[in-house]
């Protein structure tokens, strides 16, 4: 392993100091679940650490309006344990409790899940070519394209990365129209999610649209009615301890047999937890049936440019998508 030096934070300010003291190899540390695992295949190289898991953002915090905002070093066991969480957004209790292990989850934080890198296996190999992986230093390609791509993209991909993002809760903020707070050398500015994240276009080693060194300081979720009844459903190989095939996040409000709002989006299916916003338009004011269910679902699908290996994604999200909006439909208010 390389070497690499470690420093620890106490505020916001002094994390920027110290990355941008260090250069451009510097890398902020949450629980190291991710980064710490790509450092040791070579992947991530950082010359130095700076560990933003002391820094004060580690409360969820309910807002008068009766949105949360959670601070980016709160773990995500603490988030899915929170009861205001569990109660007006089960949609993302159940999405960080269908994420990795119960020791990853106690050891993961808010700011680092949301900036963890895909799992395509070309990416995490550095004996093989990735455009994603050489950060525009040496576009050498894209082997998931025409290799081993079943677990990839079936929607926004591009010539040069066909790569998913693999977090679930990202997905449950995407559909609750969560905002990112961050602050960088240029001030504080807030970005919205779905918007953080980035399909690869030209540029796959660019995740989000964050710049280099902007520290995510908090997640805002807003006020969501609708979000009581709602659910996170994910597909996967075995039953825990994997990432998702296609999953999904989804709220319903049906009043009179019919559609008054919902949410909608999937994840292991782009670059970015996919809003899907073509199906939620074909759903409002739509009777609460199979049939509307399914058009819906078509709708959003339309899109879809699976590749060989990965077609199978395109019905098995139909039919999650159906599936879990007509569960969402019959359960009690
Ligand atoms: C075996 C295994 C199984 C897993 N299964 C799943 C799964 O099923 N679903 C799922 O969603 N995830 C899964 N994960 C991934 C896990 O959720 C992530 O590793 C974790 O959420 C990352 O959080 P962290 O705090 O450890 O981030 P770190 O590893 O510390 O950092 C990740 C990235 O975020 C950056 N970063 C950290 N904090 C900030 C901040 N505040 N602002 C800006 N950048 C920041 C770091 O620089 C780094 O680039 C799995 C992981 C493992 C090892
Ligand atoms: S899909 Fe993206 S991450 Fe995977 S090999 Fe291709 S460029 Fe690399």
């Amino acid at each position: 392993m390389r070497e690499f030096t470690y420093e620890r934070a106490q505020d916001a300010a002094g994390a920027l100091a110290l990355l941008d003291a260090a250069g451009p190899s510097a890398r902020y540390l949450g629980g190291g679940t991710n980064l710490v695992d790509l450092m040791k295949l070579g992947v991530e190289r950082p010359g130095v650490l700076v560990d933003v898991t002391h820094l004060p953002h580690d409360r969820i915090e309910e807002l008068p309006d009766g949105g949360l905002r959670i601070g980016a070093a709160v773990r995500n066991s603490e988030l899915a344990a929170d009861r205001v969480v569990r109660e007006a957004f089960p949609l993302l209790a159940q999405a960080v409790l269908a994420g990795a292990s119960g020791q990853l989850r106690n050891m993961a934080t808010v700011g680092g899940n949301l900036m963890q890198r895909t799992r395509c296996t070309y990416f995490t190999d550095v004996t093989k070519p990735c455009n994603k992986r050489e950060g525009g230093r040496d576009p050498s390609g894209c082997p998931a394209r025409d290799g081993h791509h079943r677990n990839h993209a079936i929607l926004g991909h591009s010539e040069a990365c066909v790569a998913t993002h693999p977090s679930d809760m990202a997905v449950a903020m995407a559909a609750l129209d969560a905002t990112v707070h961050v602050t960088g050398r240029d001030g504080a500015r807030t970005v919205p999610i779905p918007g953080l994240h980035r399909l690869p276009g030209d540029e796959p080693w660019r995740d989000t649209v964050l710049s280099p060194g902007e520290l995510i300081t908090a997640v805002e979720v807003p006020p969501l009615g609708v979000a009581v009844r709602s659910a996170y459903r994910k597909v996967r190989e075995r039953a825990s301890y994997a990432f998702a095939l296609v999953s999904i996040a989804a709220a319903l409000d049906v009043r009179d047999g019919e559609v008054r709002d919902c949410r909608i989006a999937l994840g292991a299916v782009a670059h970015v937890p996919w809003r899907a916003a073509h199906a939620e338009d074909a759903l409002r004011g739509r009777p609460a049936t199979d049939e509307s269910f399914g058009a819906a679902a078509d709708a959003e699908l339309a899109q879809a440019r699976p590749l060989p290996g990965n077609a199978y994604k395109v019905q098995l999200a139909r039919n999650l998508i159906v599936r879990t909006l007509a569960d969402l439909a019959g359960a009690p208010a």
